[in-house]
């Protein structure tokens, strides 16, 4: 049974009112149980239960030295295209939105997998929208091949397959899968997805299941907060975890927590996840599942990336950029502009007109940690944590590899 049958069951309302009106006594009671159950969980994240944010840092913090170390692995994000088939109405690369797009040719590929890994990265995330003339299975395995030869760890953030899809996928040297759900709110799902396959909601939600059965072994899940209610949504997320955990054994899982950034289309958020909640949010998925990686991206600020790290983040990207050929640029030519999915100024637009003030490609949003890899790093070596560049189980069973990126020169 997959899970989108077991989420049907899950008694969310019950939970819900636990997360919106537990008491203290009850977070307390929860706080000090070896293993949590969803309603502790619940209790955790309740608005009482925000008195006890110390002692459920300290906890996590214990927790998270005891399973990881003091160490953060680094990742970096490498935009393929922005061309999507989608309409997301909170997500830059939207079909409906009139922005700047392009796919990387191989050669750009190679130069923006040559530069991450002259800043030290050695696992990265290829993302691209969801299309299928322009990102093709195929196009994807030679990108997967060609980024290889530079990072030993690659991972997908692309638009959800079948399971024969994955597998070649697998075989060109991918490894992990990241795909949120955004919203497990099923009403406001459809509400914000209005064109495309990412309408269906539960073939969104059974991939992880999909990608595990074709042998990714690195499952990234996670929502998107400012959508629906931050404390239902971080439920269905726990719920899912626990689900995967369970039935896909073999694999490491991570929990994302992106919270929205600005971006084209300018969509607003519906609700908010203050500082202190996701802070509290961080340390309930560490006392819920203490050996699951959690995940923080520089869509949050410096500072609040900083406090997070001590209390139980373990993989960070850092100098991200979110459009493609953002690390090195892109052949100009190439780039076009786009209305309602078609294109409209390819060849006589403006900037191949005039390359020398030619527009970059749209971003899928903006970022908040805009500090270089590099500052990344030495502020985590600062606070006593050693960034390690590349995955834990890659290179022939040793320990992590951790690389100084100043030691690196360019390739
Ligand atoms: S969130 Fe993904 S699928 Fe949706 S518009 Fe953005 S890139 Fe496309």
């Amino acid at each position: 049974m997959s899970f989108a049958a077991d989420f049907d069951r899950l008694p969310r309302t019950a939970l819900l009112e636990r997360a919106m009106s537990g008491s203290i006594a009850v977070a307390r009671e929860s706080l000090g149980r070896e293993t949590l159950s969803l309603t502790d969980f619940a209790h955790l994240i309740a608005p009482a239960a925000d008195g006890l944010l110390e002692q459920m840092g300290a906890r996590s913090q214990a927790l998270t030295r005891q399973r990881f170390g003091k160490v953060i692995r680094m990742f970096a994000p490498l935009y393929l295209s922005n061309e999507c088939i989608n309409n997301c109405q909170y997500c830059g690369f939207s079909r409906d939105n009139p922005i700047v797009r392009v796919t990387l040719g191989e050669e750009e590929i190679r130069r923006e997998a040559r530069a991450l890994r002259a800043q030290g990265f050695r696992n990265v995330l290829l993302v691209a929208g969801e299309h299928p003339k322009f990102v093709s299975r195929g196009y994807l395995a030679s990108c997967i091949t060609v980024v290889r030869s530079e990072a030993p760890s690659v991972s997908l953030e692309v638009g959800p397959m079948e399971t024969c899809d994955y597998e070649p996928l697998v075989a060109a040297g991918a490894d992990g899968l990241v795909v949120y759900q955004e919203t497990y709110d099923r009403s406001l799902y459809a509400e914000l997805h209005t064109a495309g396959p990412k309408r269906d909601f539960n073939w969104r939600l059974e991939t992880p299941e999909r990608a595990y059965a074709a042998g990714f072994r690195r499952l990234g899940i996670g929502a998107l907060y400012g959508l629906a209610d931050w404390r239902a949504e971080a439920l269905s997320v726990a719920a899912h975890a626990a689900y995967l955990l369970r039935r896909c054994w073999k694999a490491q899982l991570t929990i994302s927590l992106p919270r929205l950034r600005p971006c084209a289309g300018e969509f607003q958020p519906r609700t908010r996840m203050s500082d202190r909640e996701l802070v509290r949010l961080v340390c309930a998925f560490r006392l819920m599942f203490p050996d699951v990686g959690l995940v923080l991206s520089t869509r949050e600020p410096a500072w609040l990336r900083d406090g997070l790290i001590p209390l139980g983040i373990t993989l960070m990207s850092a100098g991200s950029h979110t459009e493609p050929g953002g690390y090195t640029g892109v052949d100009r030519e190439k780039l076009h502009r786009t209305e309602r999915g078609r294109i409209v100024e390819l060849g006589a637009s403006e900037w191949a007109a005039n390359p020398a003030t030619a527009p970059a490609a749209t971003r899928q949003f903006e970022v908040a940690d805009v500090r270089s890899a590099a500052e990344v790093a030495e502020r985590i070596r600062r606070l006593g944590y050693e960034p390690v560049w590349k995955d834990w189980d890659q290179g022939l069973g040793g320990p992590a590899e951790a690389i100084e990126p100043a030691k690196l020169q360019p390739s």
